[in-house]
């Protein structure tokens, strides 16, 4: 009898630990679902780069100042 309570323990146990374990990883969803903002790539050289970040020309994206420059 003691035995079935320690099988039983240790189911509720590890459905314990797993639901734990799934909280933790769903808490980590929202930050990387607010960071996918619109990219943009930077006419000059081609690195990627938030649109919020970047330097517009009249058409174009740029990731510096610089680049915006070059590219006129
Ligand atoms: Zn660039």
């Amino acid at each position: 009898m003691s035995k079935l309570l320690l099988i039983v323990l240790v189911f509720v146990l590890a459905w314990w630990i797993l639901k734990s374990y799934r909280k933790s990883m769903t808490r980590e969803d929202p930050p990387t679902a607010a960071a996918a903002e619109d990219m943009v790539r930077c006419a000059h050289c081609g690195v990627h780069l938030p649109r919020s970040e970047c330097y517009a020309g009249s058409d174009k994206f740029f990731c510096s100042e610089e680049h915006l420059r070059l590219h006129r």
